[in-house]
């Protein structure tokens, strides 16, 4: 316990690292997106992630700095304009090298039982863990332009829980704004489940509106700009409730990409 204390404490006097800028530099293309105070808020967010959250690796696992930042910098982005309390919930990241094959109830699909082997990529639960599949969201970070990511999309997870269930809805600052998010989410909720959307979103987020939450978070920050073509009421809301714009992001800043 002291110990624990203690690293952590040693961990935050240190700062973040320049190898660790080095990594997100390499690893993450979205880093390269970021002007000065988004990197800022960024590094400070995800600092105290790696400080306070306790990382475990499974499956005999190595954890390296690069997956830790990686995964820390990446959720830190979710919050960029939120409260950064709102990541409180979360007090393990277990991290397995690749896809995990489960059998029995899955919590991603509700009443859900099976003895057929399911893959997961992921997984948050309500008591505090995050499970994360490394080689998926190691490929992510790299890949935005697939759409998927696992880190984005059980954090997102993290969010809709601060109130209380996962629904697809996340607090709101105003009635107003959440009467606008339940009338578009509800709308384009429904398109993916008739087939009748724009495509832009992976059909898993049709299963229920917490996965649409998740799968919508995935589109919004790693294909913005097909998604506010393709869904711009979504994309809207989503920019509304985030506090950001990924698509101006990487329109402005996407050379700078390597
Ligand atoms: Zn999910």
């Amino acid at each position: 316990m002291f110990g624990a204390r203690r690293r952590r404490k040693a961990t935050l006097e240190a700062g973040f690292l320049p190898e660790w800028r080095d990594i997100l530099d390499r690893r993450w293309r979205h880093w390269a997106l970021l002007d000065a105070g988004e990197r800022a808020r960024v590094e400070d967010v995800a600092l105290g992630l790696i400080a306070r959250l306790r990382w475990e690796p499974a499956n005999g696992f190595a954890l390296t700095d690069e997956v830790i930042v990686v995964v820390a910098a990446q959720a830190a982005l979710l919050v960029l304009e939120l409260p950064e309390a709102w990541l409180d919930g979360v007090r393990t990241v277990i991290v397995h090298p690749t896809t995990v094959h489960a059998r029995g109830e899955h919590s991603q699909v509700p009443g859900l039982v099976s003895d057929e082997p399911m893959e997961l990529l992921g997984e948050a639960q309500p008591e505090g863990t995050v499970f994360i599949v490394w080689d998926a969201a190691r490929f992510a970070a790299r890949h935005p332009e697939r759409g998927t990511n696992v880190v984005f999309h059980e954090f997102a997870h993290v969010l809709d829980m601060v109130s209380g269930m996962v629904d697809g809805t996340p607090p709101m600052d105003t009635d107003e704004q959440a009467q606008r998010w339940v009338e578009v989410c509800t709308a384009t909720y429904d398109d993916v489940q008739h087939g009748t959307d724009s495509g832009v979103l992976d059909p898993y987020a049709g299963v229920n509106p917490g996965e649409f939450f998740a799968v919508a978070t995935e589109a919004f920050f790693d294909v913005p700009i097909d998604l506010r073509e393709g869904e711009p009421d979504l994309y809207a809301v989503l920019a509304d409730f985030y506090g950001q714009d990924p698509a101006g992001r990487l329109e402005t800043r996407g050379t700078r990409a390597s």
